[in-house]
């Protein structure tokens, strides 16, 4: 699939092989066969299918080295296993992502220090969790009338089962213990639940999470008119007559630089990166960059109180494989979104003469919503460049009063569902330095009229720029606290549909 043969025109050209522009492929190639497409990636393939899971790449070694070919182009910081093992004020990556090396915190400001990006075909969806709950009450876009359908269908996209860890022993008790806390009141949709996963279990046994290989399938790896070109870091948009009429694409092999004329362009880049290619060439609605949000995270640890040391044929290895992960779902009263999963399968020494048993101390994590304000930015500075030669990204973010008090609401509520699973460990729960939820949103926004508070309309067509569209978390315009993937990947398929129309 991968060449570096350029096409000089196409119907639509994509930038970004993460999910979502990997749902536009996926949705073109199944609604208009015959339509052109070409997707361009600024990273390697790591993983085979092109944007598979490297969790499903067996090899630790192997595995390892598609993760830091993963990283971006700068310097490979230090890594941090899992959130719970940030410390305050170290700024850590998660394997396979790297940070802004500058630019994430102003004087007075709060900043996001470990915002966090990745830059491989696949995008972030090689690396992730996988949770893909749907959104409740305000995280709701309460402007689309066919959000549900939308989410269904990117459920189907994605590959998400609510069962594939259904054997996990104790499962059913932390969600027993979990609703025993927090149902009463609540509605179906809210109550605890199993979180939805992008994973599957093969008839062997073996996991395998969804990455974009997933969302493309078979029907758009097989489509002969489709095309993915790696190291293809794309540059600008091409404008003529006041619509988007292609890219200009730099083969990082070569540093060639190369004009694909397209009637579409889709730009799938991140939450970052998309507001940057449009910064770059030329599009600066008013709203671009603004309302960025990060969900503050909360985490805190259980060990299970009375669970029975289970038997020979218990897991041995696997993340989730004991508890799952369970999902204590967003509401406006409580306006968190609770994710709670197994620790590392790795032991925890306690203490010597207190054997843990294994797979019993559970990871709590809630994320909050941001309250939105327009002045939490991406900025971008013409004079200064990123490790692409793009213009800087420079992030103004402030937590409000509201924020704060949300933030230590979830500390407060985070250390109640601990206690309701069984005895904490250490003292008190943690706060993550901002941008460890690695769901940043709000950036290209979604709106319905053009006044100045979106930058794309419900079809996710930047406003009058007829032909480009934006994808990815920063399209969506609510502060959701749940994770966003899912969404965008819906809000994806919604805007795939309007390029069919428009090219039909
Ligand atoms: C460890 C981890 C755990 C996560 N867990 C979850 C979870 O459980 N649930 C959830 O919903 N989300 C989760 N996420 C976030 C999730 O992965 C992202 O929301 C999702 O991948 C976003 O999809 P996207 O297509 O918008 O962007 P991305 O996946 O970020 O892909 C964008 C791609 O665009 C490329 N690109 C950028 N600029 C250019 C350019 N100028 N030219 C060419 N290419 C460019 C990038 O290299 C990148 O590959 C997690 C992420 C990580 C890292």
């Amino acid at each position: 699939m991968s060449g570096r043969r350029y096409p000089e025109a196409v119907d639509v050209a994509i930038v970004g092989s993460g999910p979502t522009g990997a749902a536009y492929a996926r949705v073109l190639s199944e609604q208009a066969p015959g339509l052109s497409i070409a997707m361009f990636e600024v990273g390697p393939i790591v993983s085979d299918p092109p944007g598979a899971h490297v969790k499903n790449i067996g090899d630790p070694a192997e595995r390892a080295r598609a993760q830091v070919a993963s990283e971006g182009p700068g310097e490979r910081g230090e890594k941090v296993a899992s959130p719970g093992a940030a410390k305050a004020g170290v700024r850590g990556a998660r394997p396979g992502t790297f940070l802004l090396e500058e630019g994430y915190v102003f004087d007075g400001e709060d900043g996001l220090p470990v915002v966090a990006m990745s830059s491989n075909v696949g995008g972030m969806a090689a690396h992730w969790t996988g949770a893909c709950p749907w959104p409740n009450e305000s995280e709701r876009i309460a402007f689309l009338p066919d959000m549900d359908e939308l989410l269904a269908e990117g459920e189907r996209l994605l590959g998400v089962t609510r069962n594939a860890f259904d054997a996990a022993p104790f499962g059913e008790i932390v969600r027993e213990r979990l609703s025993a806390a927090v149902d009463d009141g609540r509605t179906e949709a809210t109550k605890v639940q199993r979180m939805p996963l992008a994973v599957h279990r093969r008839d062997d046994g073996r996991l395998v999470w969804s990455g974009s290989d997933v969302v493309l399938g078979d029907v758009t790896r097989e489509n002969p008119d489709f095309a993915l070109f790696d190291q293809s870091l794309a540059t600008s948009v091409v404008l003529a007559d006041g619509r988007a009429a292609g890219v200009v694409v730099r083969d990082l092999g070569s540093g060639e630089q190369h004009e694909i004329a397209a009637r579409v362009v889709v730009v799938a880049a991140d939450a970052l990166r998309t507001p940057q290619l449009l910064w770059a060439s030329g599009v600066r609605p008013a709203a671009l960059g603004r309302y960025l949000n990060d969900q503050a995270q909360v985490v805190f640890a259980s060990r299970l109180r009375d669970v029975a040391p289970l038997g020979d044929d218990a897991p041995t290895t696997g993340l989730a494989e004991y508890s799952g992960v369970s999902w204590v779902p967003f509401t406006d009263d409580m306006p968190f979104h609770g994710q709670i999963m197994q620790l590392d399968a790795s032991p925890i020494a306690l203490a010597d003469d207190d054997p843990v048993v294994p797979g019993s101390i559970v990871g709590l994590g809630l994320f909050c919503a941001k309250d939105l304000r327009a002045d939490d930015r991406v900025e971008f500075d013409d004079a200064h460049i990123d490790g692409y030669g793009m213009p800087a990204p420079r992030i103004h973010y402030t937590l409000t009063a509201r924020d704060r008090e949300v933030i230590e609401r979830a500390r407060a509520e985070i250390t109640r569902l601990a206690e309701a699973v069984g005895d904490p460990v250490g003292d008190r729960p943690f706060t993550l330095p901002l941008g460890s939820s690695l769901h940043y949103q709000g950036s290209t926004r979604m709106g319905t009229v053009d006044d100045g508070t979106s930058v794309c309309d419900t079809d996710s067509q930047v406003w009058g720029v007829p032909g480009l569209f934006v994808a990815g978390n920063g399209v969506i315009p609510t502060a959701t606290a749940c994770n966003p993937t899912l969404t965008s990947v819906a809000l994806a398929v919604r805007g795939a549909r309007a390029v069919v129309a428009s090219l039909a």
